[in-house]
Formats: C-alpha cells, structure tokens, sequence
C-alpha cells in the first residue's frame, strides 16, 4: 500500500537534536534531558522506555510544544495529537461529544460532525457507546474514546505518553491490537512512550531505551519480530528482558531515588 511510498520518502516525522530540558529546582536545576538525539520516521512506531523520572513525559511535552528546550532542538514535522494516561475527556460531553469537540475545534461544519464522530467510534469499536459519558465507561472504554479523539484531530504524529498503563493486562493487550490496526490503516507515526520493557517490544519498529536521570538515549533496539506479536511470546521476552537488565542496571547506576 501507500505505507510503503511513505517510508521509502524518508521523511523525518520527528527529529530531536541535542535537547536538554533543565527545570528550576530549589536552588539548582533539576537536569530532567541531557543531549537526547533521536529521530522517527514518517510511518515509524517508535517507543520510548525509561524509568520513572527519566524524562519520557518532558520530551512528549517539549514536541507536544508544552515545554520549551532549554537547549538543543525538537521539532516535529505536521500535526500532533497526544494521548496521556487518563484519557482527558470532558465529564459532562458523552463520548461522541468528546469527539465531535476535536472535530469543532477543526473547523469541521456542525451538520459532518456527529457522523464523523460516529464513525470515528466505530473504528475504536464502541458501537452502541456513543452517547454514555466518561463515568459510564471503563477505563479502556475511555481510552478507546481518547484514541478516537486524537483521530478526530487529523494529526500526522500521535505522542503517546503510557496511555495504557492503568489498565488491566487483558483490556490493555485488546488496545494494542487496536493501535497496531489503526496504525497500519492510517500511516501515522508514533512515538510511544512506556516504562513496561515487553510493552515497548510488543509495539515498537525500534525501541529507545532512556538513561535514569537526567534522561538521554542510551540504546537502541530495533524489533524485527513479525506483527501482531504476542506479549506472551518467548521471543518478545529475549529481548523484553535484555531491555529490562540495561533499565535496572541504569536505575542501579543513578540509585538517587
Ligand atoms: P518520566 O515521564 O520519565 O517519569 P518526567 O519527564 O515526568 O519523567 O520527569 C523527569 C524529571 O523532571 C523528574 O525528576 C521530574 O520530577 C522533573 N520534572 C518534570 N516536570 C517538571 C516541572 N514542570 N517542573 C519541575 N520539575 C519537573
Ligand atoms: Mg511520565
């Protein structure tokens, strides 16, 4: 298909160049990026694993332009949407509310709107859910909502900041199914953020494994395994587990808490 036409243009979707993000710190400054380099291309699922406070959320905040560099540049190339942890949804607009709201806030004529939301919702399968609001869905429910959102928005790359790391292991592998088709049907890149090894290996062409504190890329593993993998599989674990060793081995080395 297309996809292939896309990558083979070698456009860089996301480029990240000696980016450091210092914030103020009683006295001092808290380091939280060090020289991060990194770059996605168009097409490209790429994740980002870290320990907690190695910086993962400053770098989707600083491409997502919420936070600005102290040094360095990053830059992304289109439209971003983001997608966080909570899904984000107003509580008093039902889930096509929610979604029709991105599609406003694009220009999108009030008479297109509730059809495009609908099937927007259709493609995350919520068939049925259309007019329930947050509090009536569970969390994966909510999420789902949150992915149709960010489709709502037409956005080139989606900045995914571990958007499925409250749910549970069953409804969280059904949602990366969901990405992974989504991802295939749409072209778009992603830069996938989690602190979960085998979630990383489960998704990503490439994984970025982050440094603690302050945060820089200290390896990269690219994941020829064929798609759609299984978080259970032993191949996933082999190299999940490599990961892993290199993030305790990097906790051990910054053990500042
Ligand atoms: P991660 O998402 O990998 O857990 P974060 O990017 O949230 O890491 O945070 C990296 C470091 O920067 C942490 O030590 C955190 O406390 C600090 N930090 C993050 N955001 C801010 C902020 N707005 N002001 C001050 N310190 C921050
Ligand atoms: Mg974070």
């Amino acid at each position: 298909m297309s996809k292939v036409l896309e990558l083979s243009d070698k456009g860089h979707s996301v480029s990240v160049e000696a980016l450091t993000v210092a914030y103020p710190h009683d006295d001092r400054l808290l380091i939280a990026l060090q020289g991060v380099a990194l770059e996605v291309q168009r097409g490209e699922l790429v994740c980002v694993v870290g320990a907690s406070g190695s910086g993962k959320s400053t770098l989707l905040n600083v491409l997502a332009g919420l936070e600005r560099p102290t040094r360095g540049r990053a830059h992304v190339h289109g439209h971003v949407a983001l997608m966080f942890q909570e899904a984000a949804l107003l509580p008093w607009l039902t889930a096509a509310g929610n979604v029709e709201l991105a599609l406003e806030l694009r220009g999108i004529k009030r008479s297109e709107r509730k059809a495009i939301a609908d099937e927007l919702l259709h493609r995350v399968h919520l068939d049925g859910f259309e007019r329930r609001r947050p509090h009536e869905l569970s969390g994966g429910m909510r999420q789902r909502v949150a992915l149709a959102r960010a489709l709502a928005q037409d956005a080139d790359v989606l900045l995914m900041d571990e958007p499925f790391a409250a749910l549970d292991a069953i409804t969280r592998d059904l949602l990366h199914q969901e990405l992974e088709r989504l991802w295939r049907e749409t072209g778009l890149t992603i830069l996938f953020v989690t602190h979960n090894a085998r979630e990383a290996v489960r998704l990503g062409d490439r994984v970025l494994v982050f440094t603690s504190r302050p945060g820089r890329v200290a390896h990269e593993v690219r994941v020829d395994l064929p798609r759609p993998r299984s978080l259970d599989s032993p191949e996933l674990a082999v190299i999940a587990g490599r990961i892993t060793d290199r993030l305790k081995h990097e906790m051990a080395r910054t053990s500042d808490g």
